[in-house]
């Protein structure tokens, strides 16, 4: 199962991967948007970070809720309410709970995958986070229906979103700045749906 304190070192390790993808996403942005992707995820997750010591020893909805309400106040544009909502509808199923078995991390990230889709009114194809999420709970779901067990499921899910996130580079945006672009937009990687990897890649990571 995933426990609290797993949840507690993912949000900890996101802290870190975005503070080394900085650059990286900062410049995959401004291949397609306003060069401030890796700025806005760094700047919310050492937000995050900062707040973890005080909701630690609270239960899983508490601190995912927590979180998504630090990055909707400190991350400004398209991303930060995005990312925020993400966490604060993550958080409603996960109420009260201390650990999560792969049924209930598979609905943690539908919600908040959910969220993210109503909030942005992005499909799939549009070239967005969405282009990750989306995959990543179905393929969760078809593992679960599997009975894997909760490692093997997130390492399949990993391999989803690289794939999926890879797929947003022939994609033309429909969503957000890049769409501005219109077909110049096509033949780079979609810099929210590389941040929106990299969570499912450290929550993997702090589970193996
Ligand atoms: P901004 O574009 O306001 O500068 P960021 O650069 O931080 O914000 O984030 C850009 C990312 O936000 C895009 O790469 C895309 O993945 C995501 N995004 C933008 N608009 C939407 C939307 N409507 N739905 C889902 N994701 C979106
Ligand atoms: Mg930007
Ligand atoms: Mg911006």
């Amino acid at each position: 199962v995933i426990t609290r304190q797993h949840i507690v070192s993912w949000l900890q390790l996101c802290a870190e991967v975005f503070t080394e993808q900085r650059d990286f996403l900062t410049r995959l942005d401004s291949d397609i948007g306003d060069g401030d992707h890796g700025l806005n995820m760094n700047r919310g997750f050492n937000k995050v970070l900062e707040k973890l010591p005080s909701v630690a020893d609270k239960d899983i909805g508490f601190i995912l809720k927590n979180t998504g309400m630090t990055l909707l106040s400190s991350v400004g544009g398209a991303s930060g309410p995005l990312f925020g909502t993400f966490f604060i509808r993550a958080a409603q199923s996960t109420n009260a709970k201390q650990s999560l078995d792969l049924p209930a991390l598979c609905q943690m990230l539908k919600e908040g995958s959910e969220g993210v889709v109503m909030r942005g009114k992005a499909e799939p194809g549009d070239k967005t986070m969405c282009d990750v999420w989306v995959p990543v709970v179905e393929q969760l779901e078809r593992d679960r229906q599997g009975n894997l067990d909760i490692i093997d499921a997130l390492r399949l899910a990993v391999d989803r979103a690289q794939q999926a996130l890879e797929s947003t580079i022939t994609m033309q945006a429909r969503k957000g700045r890049a769409s501005y672009l219109g077909e110049r937009s096509i033949g780079h990687q979609d810099p929210g749906a590389t941040s929106a990897m990299l969570m499912i890649q450290a929550l993997y990571q702090v589970v193996t």
